[in-house]
């Protein structure tokens, strides 16, 4: 059992994966990439050649003091000593106050224990059209659960939400040997290309957003409890409840097209 490292400092030593996360970026040599969690710089070095504009968010100190001295003759290429949850990615379009960038692209081998908190993070600047396209690294069980369909058991509130903002694709599997130290875990490549489902499902992000969270707010609760402790209340569910949804369906089952069915009809009745 290897010692858990804090703030998920699990360090990438193998090259060629280093190489494959840079490569599934795509061509970003006009573009303006933020690495979330930089660490000692294993990918960082291969994305400051490539890229137009680096913001690297390193939450560590040291590592942040190191990459900067690192990086010193590099103007574009700007560590950040900050945690990547507490940091305005907006901010980072502009130079001077001045917008200098479309849509960001954003890589990271990210810390673990705040994968999902960062997957949210990126997912309300999306719902801005401020990314692109992501490519992270997370645990296996993770990056399974957010690509799998409704109706399976890995299918969750993770899924819906990211299925909401982004086209998922899982890249390639790493095994703990990938690591120093090496995790506990096997972790898994996603790449994440933005695009919003709003529009197409006919609703209004920031209450949709809301809906699905009260939708998914007790694990073993069906979606009806879930909505009548969210305050809907009966009759309002019965009258907006699509027919060809069962009555006692868990969220996990339900398609997102249905979820968003059941909330544009709920919102006509209250
Ligand atoms: N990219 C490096 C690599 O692949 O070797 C390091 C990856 S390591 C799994 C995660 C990195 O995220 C560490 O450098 C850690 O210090 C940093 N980190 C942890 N929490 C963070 C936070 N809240 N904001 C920004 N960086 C964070």
């Amino acid at each position: 059992m290897s010692k858990k490292p804090k703030l998920g400092q699990n360090f990438l030593v193998d090259e060629n994966a280093c190489l494959r996360i840079a490569d599934a970026l795509g061509d970003i040599s006009q573009r303006t990439v933020v690495e979330i969690g930089p660490g000692h710089g294993a990918i960082t070095g291969l994305l400051a050649p490539r890229c137009a504009r680096l913001h690297c968010i390193e939450f560590d100190p040291a590592l942040a003091r190191e990459l900067t001295f690192r990086f010193r003759n590099d103007p574009h290429v700007t560590i950040h000593h900050a945690d990547i949850l507490e940091t305005d990615l907006l901010q980072l379009r502009t130079d001077n106050g001045e917008l200098t960038t479309g849509p960001l692209d954003v890589v990271g081998n990210l810390p673990y224990y705040i994968t999902s908190d960062i997957l949210l993070h990126l997912f309300a600047v999306a719902r801005q059209g401020l990314l692109a396209r992501a490519v992270v690294m997370m645990q296996r069980e993770v990056a399974d659960r957010i690509a799998a369909p409704p109706g399976v058991s890995d299918y969750g509130p993770l899924s819906a939400f990211t299925q909401l903002h982004a086209q998922v694709t899982n890249l390639f599997t790493l095994p703990p040997s990938a690591f120093n130290p090496p995790p506990d875990v096997y972790s898994t490549v996603v790449r994440l290309e933005f695009a919003s489902r709003f529009t197409e499902l006919g609703v209004e992000p920031e209450a949709f957003n809301k809906f699905l969270r009260a939708s998914f707010a007790q694990k073993r609760k069906t979606l009806s409890n879930n909505l009548r402790n969210a305050g809907y209340t009966p009759t309002q569910l019965a009258e907006a409840w699509p027919q060809d949804l069962a009555p006692q369906v868990r969220s996990e089952a339900v398609p997102l097209e249905q979820m968003a069915t059941l909330f544009r009809s709920l919102n006509k009745t209250v």
